[in-house]
């Protein structure tokens, strides 16, 4: 397990809640992708709760094991970890339509709104006026497009205001990757939902590489291979 002390020898810079805010309500995809900013938070003495609400995540085995890791870290770090629904139902419902929609099209977007949405509304309701996002940190999102979500959602809810910290600056995308490593976290090959499942076994198939198995790969020292998250 990576340790505070490991941790500061790479930490390059002291983070800061904007605009005087206290209290951060951070919305967490995965153990990968909060790794880093999690740990960042703690070395910085910023008080946080990480918030879990994916329920785009498909098939509930892939869920289950992405839940899980970003609930024993937080656990390992003594950070509140606030589990929230599965609604898949609902998400189905607000990408309806957009099934075909490319990666960071229309669909990512209404995915990203719910989630901030639901994120903003808890924040609301338990006395949190900051949120923000960990997925931002992965090269494969646009950033822009998270931050507009983020702003919009916490705009729907009085107090509530979004951070839009570039968490990929100051070696974050770097630190991400140890990170994973020496805590051998599991390494996700697509972003989450059935349709980018569908379509990453379709390009897979594409350029002769076998299907995407649930479950079969964590990072470690060794693992040369990159993973979505990154
Ligand atoms: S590709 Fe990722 S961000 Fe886009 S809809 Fe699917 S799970 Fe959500």
């Amino acid at each position: 397990m990576i340790t505070h002390a490991d941790f500061s020898k790479f930490m390059t810079d002291k983070l800061e809640l904007p605009n005087g805010h206290s209290n951060l309500l951070l919305h967490s995809c995965c153990a990968p992708c909060s790794g880093d900013i999690m740990l960042r938070l703690i070395e910085s003495d910023i008080k946080y709760t990480i918030f879990f609400y994916n329920p785009n995540i498909h098939p509930k085995e892939e869920y289950i094991l992405r839940k899980k890791e970003n609930q024993e870290f937080a656990k390992k770090h003594n950070i509140p970890f606030i589990d929230s629904d599965y609604d898949v139902r609902n998400w189905f419902q607000g990408v309806k339509g957009l099934e075909y929609e490319p990666e960071r099209g229309k669909r990512c977007t209404n995915c990203f709104d719910m989630r901030f949405i639901k994120t903003a509304k808890y924040a609301f309701h338990n006395n949190f006026s900051l949120i923000s996002s960990t997925l931002g940190i992965s090269r494969w999102k646009d950033m822009n497009q998270i931050n507009q979500s983020g702003v919009q959602a916490a705009s729907q809810f009085p107090g509530i205001d979004y951070w839009t910290f570039n968490w990929r600056k100051n070696k974050g995308s770097e630190n991400m990757i140890k990170i994973s490593k020496k805590e051998n976290f599991y390494m996700q090959e697509y972003c989450g939902c059935v349709y980018s499942l569908r379509d990453t076994n379709a390009w897979r198939k594409k350029n002769n590489r076998s299907e995407i198995t649930i479950g079969l790969k964590y990072y470690s020292e060794s693992n040369k291979d990159s993973s979505y998250s990154e």
